[in-house]
């Protein structure tokens, strides 16, 4: 960091402490993701005021080390008790001076900074548009870190539980709402889900509970996984993921325990997201079954589908399956919202090549691959860019061109025609 950007820096935490300090109307979300890890408040909403910076604070959270030193040269902080509290001398100077040394782009990003220079030397700063483009802590693992933690403290049973599913804290998930495609009907559902969560409590009111549980049916790759994990970015709610055939496969007789304890993980952890993949997995063990006891799992889980809800426990449940013609009605009727992933037609490929492609070079016409990749899924298109990139690649050459994309059409057919063979036959 030059040294100039050092010194910003360092005024931003001092500058952010004291006002923090002293506007008793800012909160947790006020702070930027690096202000609390110095702060040493990360992973909680309550703030204890007041917060202090020293120079061990800075050096282990921005690595600079000589804080008061660098400091020397303003005039407006001060360093007491030998580095131990840094802070301003006073604060209408200091923030002029920040301002400017060109300060401007770092308040623009840190709404307590925004907090108090929207009425300062007419900076043109918007507090609510900052806050509202701050990560909250809630988004963060050391806030879902530090619930845990809580709930453990509380109910050693859940730890059995934790063995069995991973969950991610929104900041965690790679994948963004805005790269995928959807369809207006998976659209309209996800609007349905935002107004519910956001009405909860006159839905409550009215006793309607049949929101909130949604099964996500289609053949692979066609976006489930990624939308169930997108939605917890865009609804800033952690995400529970559970594989079915991992928590039946082992300890057979453990099984209708372990769905009771990841059900009560959820609530204990809700507002969040409970995502059940291969759910066709029920109805498959109901055929194969001779003890009971995967039938006795079957029936345990759809008890626990039936006593969880958005509306009472702000727990969003999302089960997918490639197979729906496998479920049963009494697996299909638990769910309120059937959501279809089909295959994406010509339009939704085009739009899905777009976002997939977007900035890579590449020398094809995007209308005549849509119209070349009849059948494909996502996945599929993906891996067609993914093949085509290395093929260029292989040829020393960053842009893509036809026959790159040839080879990328080629490889996906393979892989499907490899995937459809009967071995058995
Ligand atoms: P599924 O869970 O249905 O098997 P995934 O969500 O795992 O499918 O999708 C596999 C890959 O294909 C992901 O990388 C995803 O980004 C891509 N993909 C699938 N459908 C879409 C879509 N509608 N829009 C953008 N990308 C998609």
């Amino acid at each position: 960091m030059p040294v100039d950007d050092e010194i910003l820096k360092l005024m931003e935490i001092v500058l952010t402490a004291e006002i923090f300090n002293t506007r008793p109307d800012l909160d947790a979300n006020d702070l930027t993701p690096e202000c609390r890890i110095i702060f040493g408040i990360n992973g909680s909403v309550d703030v204890r005021r007041p917060v202090h910076v020293s120079e061990g604070m800075i050096r282990r959270g921005l690595g600079i080390t000589d804080a008061c030193r660098k400091l020397q040269e303003t005039p407006v902080i001060t360093c007491e008790e030998f580095g131990q509290r840094i802070r301003v001398t006073t604060l209408e100077p200091a923030a002029r001076w920040f301002l400017k040394k060109g300060g401007l782009p770092i308040i623009q990003k840190n709404p307590a900074l925004a907090y108090f220079f929207r009425d300062f030397e007419s900076t043109n700063v918007s507090y609510e548009d900052v806050r509202a483009n701050n990560p909250p802590v809630e988004d963060t693992r050391a806030f879902l870190q530090s619930r845990i933690a809580t709930l453990l403290a509380g109910d050693e049973r859940l730890k059995g539980a934790l063995d069995l599913v991973i969950i991610s804290a929104p900041e965690e998930v790679e994948q963004d709402f805005g790269d995928l495609v959807c369809t207006p009907a998976q659209e309209t559902v996800i609007r349905k889900i935002q107004v519910a969560r956001t009405h909860r409590n006159l839905l409550r009111k009215h006793r309607i509970h049949e929101v909130g549980k949604l099964l996500f049916v289609g053949p692979p790759g066609t976006g489930k996984t990624s939308l169930a994990l997108a939605l917890s970015r865009k609804l800033h709610l952690p995400v529970i993921e559970v594989r079915l055939s991992m928590i039946t496969s082992q300890y057979l007789g453990e099984t209708s325990k372990n769905i009771d304890r990841i059900f009560e993980l959820a609530k204990s952890l809700s507002p969040c997201i409970l995502f059940i993949d291969e759910f066709d997995f029920v109805a498959k063990s109901r055929v194969t079954d001779d003890h009971g006891a995967m039938k006795r799992a079957v029936n345990s889980l759809l008890k626990n589908i039936d006593q969880v809800s958005l509306i009472r426990h702000g727990v969003l449940l999302i089960g997918a399956t490639n197979h729906p013609q496998l479920l049963d009605g009494a697996a299909w009727r638990r769910f309120d919202e059937v959501v279809e992933f089909g295959l994406p037609d010509r339009d939704m490929r085009l739009a899905i090549l777009r976002k997939i492609a977007a900035g890579i070079r590449c020398s094809c016409d995007f209308p005549d691959l849509a119209d070349a990749t009849d059948g494909f899924s996502g996945a599929d298109l993906r891996i067609m860019v993914k093949e085509a990139i290395l093929s260029a690649l292989m040829d020393r050459r960053e842009e893509i061109g036809p026959a790159d994309i040839e080879r990328g059409i080629a490889a996906v057919k393979n892989r499907n025609a490899i995937r459809s063979q009967n071995w058995l036959a």
